[in-house]
């Protein structure tokens, strides 16, 4: 099985849910992160892009080498803590190679409302099999 999490980016609200149950359940250091949530806007952390009125802003959840892509534990359902907390369901973990998983149907779901799949370069040096679906508006 190859572990990945798809990440709807039109459902992400920027809120660090994931980041903060990350952190929470591995007991990670205060300034310690193996996930985050980068806007993409105007440079820094919740700025928008773009000039009044006609201003953008996103966030995209980013997984470090850091994760251990962790298959959390009874209690979130065996889904990684990060996946399992987002409240917005914007993230879904499985195995792409199951046809049937959860993450395959939803990818399929995705890809047939025409949002655009994509993964991070490799340059970036994030974990891998992150896939990231959107839709333009
Ligand atoms: S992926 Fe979910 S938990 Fe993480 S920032 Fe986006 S909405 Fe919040
Ligand atoms: S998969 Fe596990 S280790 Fe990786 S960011 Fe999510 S909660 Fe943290």
């Amino acid at each position: 099985m190859v572990k990945s999490i798809l990440v709807d980016i039109n459902r992400c609200t920027g809120c660090w849910t994931c980041s903060m149950a990350c952190k929470t359940a591995h007991d990670l250091d205060t300034d310690e992160f193996w996930q985050y949530v980068r806007t993409i806007g105007g440079g820094e952390r919740d700025e928008p892009g773009g000039e009044w009125p006609n201003l953008y802003m996103k966030w995209m959840p980013i997984w470090k080498l850091s994760c251990t892509k962790c298959g959390g534990d009874n209690t979130t359902d065996n889904k990684p803590y990060c996946v399992f907390n987002c409240p917005t369901g914007a993230l879904t973990y499985g195995d792409l190679a199951d046809e049937q998983s959860e993450i395959s149907q939803r990818l399929n779901e995705l890809k047939g409302r025409r949002y655009r799949v994509y993964e991070i370069p490799e340059w970036e040096d994030t974990r891998k099999s992150i896939l990231y679906a959107e839709k333009g508006i």
